[in-house]
């Protein structure tokens, strides 16, 4: 993890900007690259840079949601991107449990994400193979020593799990085959989980399901995924698992791409502390990393278009804001955010403590069993009272005794790092 120096005295021999930015974006990962874009679209005035340390916007993966999961207001920041979309509903699939939601349901594949950045923005707001070596209120220092001068800074480096959070993890590993044949699906399958039960590291049980997009007629991806009390991964398990799965439905082909990911499901701790350890006096936290994050899913892109949206129409409306200002707007909505997802945490108390990891799955049967609408508004985080308490009632999936002790429990520290 890179230094963030607050006080960062400046070299005057190093080279370094004579006019600051308004504004300068640290990391161009999802959360990142949609501030510049909504910067782009909505503060036209604004001089900003996005300072990203990969060659691309965005890293290698593939970033899905339900359309319901965005407001109709903050869809069109979506809408010019290539994505692949499916409108006739998506499948989940359980051991006792089969079933058609209608949501509307989108994927956008990294490279499409940094396609259309490179597309739309100035080349001069772009600054690819850049690495900040120190980030603070004044602005950003770069790995080989130029100094970038900014009225305001925006963190969005990746999250850095914090032994202040508790919770488990989602593993997952996930190929795009090209079949030799078309595979004939025509419909997400976001849960597949009459799989067998296992670890995805070889030993041992977790919550598993296959996910499922059918990408074209003859492409499909297909990811391997757990939630598992440690962060651990076998990859060449998993390959193996997702090949198994393929052969079952009879699709022959080479794959195309490959991605794979260790999240945090977050189900509690105290996250004043855990934003105060990547916090830098002055400076603004987005994404992942300032905890804009859905603690059951790990989804962060319904929460990075709406913070980008804000952070745009604010410093459209007020040019004169200033970095302490911002960081404080941000601070704020992260711990409305934190307070506003206490319902998920407790679930992931649920899934993690109360039940048996071989069990796990019978908590999300129970929950597919509920109606469409509510679904929706739990993938959305805007789960409503009725909803909470609906889902919570009928013949609980867990041990009513264990139950309640995960209700009080402070859970397993989320301190160990990601591997990569
Ligand atoms: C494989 C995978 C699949 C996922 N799928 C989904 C999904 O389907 N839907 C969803 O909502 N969420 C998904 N997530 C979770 C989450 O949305 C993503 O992790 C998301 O990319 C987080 O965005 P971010 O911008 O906060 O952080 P990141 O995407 O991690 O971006 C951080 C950026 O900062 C850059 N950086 C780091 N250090 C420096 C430095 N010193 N100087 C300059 N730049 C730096 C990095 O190169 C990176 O580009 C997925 C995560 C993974 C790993």
């Amino acid at each position: 993890m890179v230094d963030s120096t607050p006080n960062q005295q400046l070299d005057d021999s190093a080279p370094h900007d004579v006019i600051p930015h308004d504004v300068i974006i640290v990391g161009g990962g999802l959360a990142g690259g949609l501030i510049a874009l909504a910067l782009h679209r909505h503060a036209p005035d604004c001089r900003f840079v996005v300072v990203e340390a990969g060659r691309s916007f965005g890293g290698h993966h593939r970033w899905s949601w339900f359309e319901t999961d965005l407001p109709v207001k903050a869809r069109p920041l979506m809408a010019g991107f290539d994505l692949n979309g499916w409108d006739e509903g998506y499948d989940i699939t359980f051991p006792r449990l089969g079933r058609t939601l209608p949501t509307s349901y989108r994927s956008l594949a990294s490279a499409e994400f940094h396609a259309k950045l490179i597309a739309e923005l100035p080349a001069e707001r772009v600054m690819l193979e850049t690495k900040a070596a120190s980030v603070d209120a004044g602005g950003v220092t770069l790995a080989d020593g130029t100094r970038l001068t900014a009225k305001r800074v925006i963190d969005c480096r990746p999250f850095k799990p914090s032994k202040a959070l508790s919770g488990g993890w989602q593993v997952f590993l996930g190929q795009q085959f090209r079949c030799e044949t078309p595979h004939g699906l025509t419909r997400p399958v976001i849960m597949d989980a009459s799989v067998d039960q296992l670890a995805p590291h070889g030993n041992g049980a977790a919550y598993r399901f296959v996910y499922v997009l059918p990408l074209s007629p003859t492409d499909v991806f297909i990811e391997d995924t757990y939630y598992a009390d440690q962060p651990k991964m076998d990859a060449d398990v998993l390959k193996g698992r997702v090949a198994e799965y393929a052969h079952r439905n009879g699709w022959k082909g080479e794959i195309v791409d490959q991605e794979a990911g260790i999240l945090p499901v977050i189900s509690g701790g105290d996250f004043t502390a855990a934003l105060a350890e990547v916090a830098i006096p002055g400076v603004a936290l987005a994404g992942a990393r300032g905890g804009f994050s859905h603690p059951l899913t790990s989804y962060t892109l319904p929460f990075a278009v709406d913070n980008a949206l804000a952070i745009a129409h604010l410093i459209a409306r007020r040019p004169d804001l200033t970095g302490t200002e911002l960081a404080a707007f941000c601070q704020r909505r992260a711990k409305r955010h934190w307070r506003a997802t206490a319902y998920y945490r407790m679930l992931s108390r649920m899934l993690f403590e109360a039940a048996e990891p071989d069990k796990r799955v019978v908590v999300f049967e129970h929950f597919y069993t509920l109606r469409g609408a509510l679904v929706e508004r739990f993938y959305a985080g805007r789960s409503t009272w009725p909803d909470r308490l609906r889902i919570l009632t009928g013949k609980p999936p867990v041990a009513i005794p264990r139950a309640i002790r995960a209700l009080f429990s402070s859970g397993k520290p989320l301190n160990m790092e990601t591997p990569a």
